[in-house]
């Protein structure tokens, strides 16, 4: 009899674990997401670069994901796509950016978040100072002039948090 009681509860147990773990993994399958680990560095970039400041990002309260893909239109380099039930997606061309400076890689990491995360438009207005682009998010290269340093990176990622 004691032997009866055990096993079933046992049983019992196992089941409710298991159902459990059924119910866990269900859940946390919505809300995975899945962003390139080539990109996961540059993603973790543009947190530091926000949070330095004062922006905090959470790419899973924003539920943005970042992924890698041939993109068939020419001269697109990246987009962001923007859905209010799915997840926001940054794509990024595979071929670019293997044949990518480093600074080209942030450019367009951070211009593509600009649009993803920060929610801004392009913006192809001029600095009469430098007489190149006044912002990360112009929206082609033929807009401006523009090519991020080492000199000038930390004027454009203040304009790109500050807007
Ligand atoms: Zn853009």
């Amino acid at each position: 009899m004691k032997s009866w009681n055990v096993k079933n509860f046992t049983k019992f147990s196992l089941s409710a674990l298991l159902l459990g773990l059924i119910m866990v993994m269900g859940c946390a399958e919505e809300d995975i997401l899945e962003t390139d680990p080539i990109l996961v560095p540059y993603f973790e970039m543009f947190a530091e670069e926000a949070a330095l400041r004062g922006i905090e990002v959470d790419y899973v309260a924003a539920n943005i994901e970042g992924l890698m893909q041939e993109i068939a239109q020419p001269n697109v380099l990246g987009q962001c796509f923007r859905n209010e039930e799915k997840p926001r997606k940054v794509v990024i061309d595979i071929d670019y950016w293997n044949n990518s400076s480093e600074f080209d890689k942030q450019f367009l990491i951070f211009h593509e978040l600009g649009h993803c995360f920060l929610d801004r438009s392009h913006d192809d207005r001029v600095d009469p100072a430098t007489s190149q682009c006044a912002s990360i998010m112009h929206s082609t290269p033929q807009a401006c002039s523009f090519n991020l340093t080492e000199n000038n990176r930390e004027a454009y990622l203040d304009e790109l948090f500050g807007q």
